[in-house]
């Protein structure tokens, strides 16, 4: 008889996109004229940057012909690509990453699902909430927490994020072994001070804890002086891996590419207390369980650092900044108070009440779709998460009509 892992027994349905759905499925057949306006996407809305366009075609050429031709590829990433992000992510920014350090995936999602393999199975793990679910979900899987009572996981600790720390927890007193930081943050927008990184960091090294720092929307941070890297903080290279995306930051959602940074002489320790070095782990994880991103793909990837490709990435970049702003000054004009929208695609709304009721009230009488922050942890109810991703024609006839509602 096949037993299940009855881990997946205990993980919560997810319950917020499929409810969004169905309420505006319902709202949409009785009013069949009603013209929609969707601000709750989480995906990007502009095509491929050109320079990428090109390069990617110019790949599939490469593999048309016997004499350039690939076949599997170093399942790290091919070194054109490694030491193009090492250059221009990093060490432009006078950041020490080397190409050696970085492992190209297909996306953050797994490889911030994927590294929670590396930990033993009693270590404890501390999440924000809100949060992006996969680093509470893959731990759930995984066996580290007991059963979800109230919206929370029993073996879990919950880094309380709220108005009065800007929804950016401290690390004052807490104990952990593994913490999953965001910034900017998937869902509240917000972003931490180079101050607030470095408490963290010194922390992490204090505590011999781990910092898994998900940097996925780095590319919509324009305020100097907030860190694009936790590398920036020193002694982070001690205590942190780092996940990067070309979803957001290039329009890679559907093509698919990321890397996580694994820096050489970061340690976790065995149950003996001796260290052991993570960056052959993860080697040894992606080689055994992982073939390698796309040629084409890594091609593609390899134009977003580029002159060309930096400067039409940051144009598109500007554009959903533009967005997020128009939207920020209208809600703030109309009395809300709104965390995000600055360096990040999204705006964090406190809307003074239930983050369900309105939901409901911006859909039935404005026709708008917003994300209710209820569904991202218990601290998310009261508010709505906005995503910039959308075309500007959008975007200003949902604030007109969201000026009629909430004004
Ligand atoms: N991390 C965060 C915080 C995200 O919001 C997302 C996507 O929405 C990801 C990672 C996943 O990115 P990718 O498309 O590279 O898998």
């Amino acid at each position: 008889m096949v037993r299940v892992n009855e881990n997946y027994l205990k993980i919560q349905s997810s319950y917020l996109f499929t409810e969004i759905a169905h309420r505006v499925k319902a709202y949409q057949e009785k009013n069949p004229s009603a013209k929609i306006i969707r601000l709750g996407i989480g995906d990007v809305t502009e095509p491929l940057p050109p320079a990428v366009v090109e390069a990617m075609h110019k790949a599939v050429d490469d593999e048309a012909k016997r004499e350039t031709f690939r076949g599997y590829g170093p399942e790290q990433g091919y070194d054109f690509l490694r030491e193009a992000i090492a250059r221009t992510d990093f060490q432009a920014r006078g950041v020490d990453v080397a190409a050696d350090e970085i492992f190209v995936s297909d996306g953050a999602k797994c490889d911030c699902g994927n590294i929670q393999e590396l930990f033993g199975m009693d270590v404890k793990i501390a999440v924000p909430d809100p949060v992006y679910p996969v680093y509470v979900d893959t731990n759930v899987m995984a066996g580290r927490t007991g059963a979800n009572e109230d919206g929370r996981y029993a073996g879990l600790t919950y880094l309380e994020g709220n108005a009065a720390n800007g929804f950016v927890p401290s690390p004052s007193g807490l104990k952990a072994d593994v913490v999953y930081l965001c910034f900017p943050n998937n869902p509240t927008g917000a972003v931490a001070t180079k101050a607030q990184l470095q408490e963290w960091v010194d922390w992490a090294r204090a505590e011999k804890a781990l910092l898994l720092f998900d940097a996925a929307y780095e590319a919509f941070i324009r305020t100097p002086g907030i860190p694009h890297s936790i590398y920036e903080c020193s002694g982070a290279r001690d205590c942190a891996i780092e996940f990067r995306s070309y979803s957001k930051t290039a329009g890679f959602t559907g093509v698919r590419c990321g890397y996580t940074v694994v820096p050489k002489g970061l340690m976790a320790y065995s149950a003996d207390g001796k260290p052991v070095e993570l960056r052959p782990f993860w080697t040894r994880r992606q080689t055994t369980k992982f073939n390698g991103c796309s040629y084409v793909t890594q091609r593609g990837a390899e134009a977003v650092h580029s002159p060309e490709g930096q400067a039409q990435t940051k144009a598109t970049i500007d554009f959903y900044l533009e967005n997020a702003k128009i939207m920020k000054d209208a809600l703030i004009k109309f009395g809300y108070s709104v965390i995000g929208g600055t360096d990040s695609p999204y705006l964090w709304v406190n809307v003074k009440g239930d983050s369900w009721e309105f939901f409901d009230r911006l859909l039935c009488e404005a026709n708008v779709v917003t994300t209710p922050g209820a569904g991202f942890g218990r601290n998310g109810q009261g508010y709505i998460r906005i995503s910039a991703f959308n075309s500007r024609a959008n975007v200003e006839e949902a604030v007109g009509r969201l000026a009629k509602v909430l004004a």
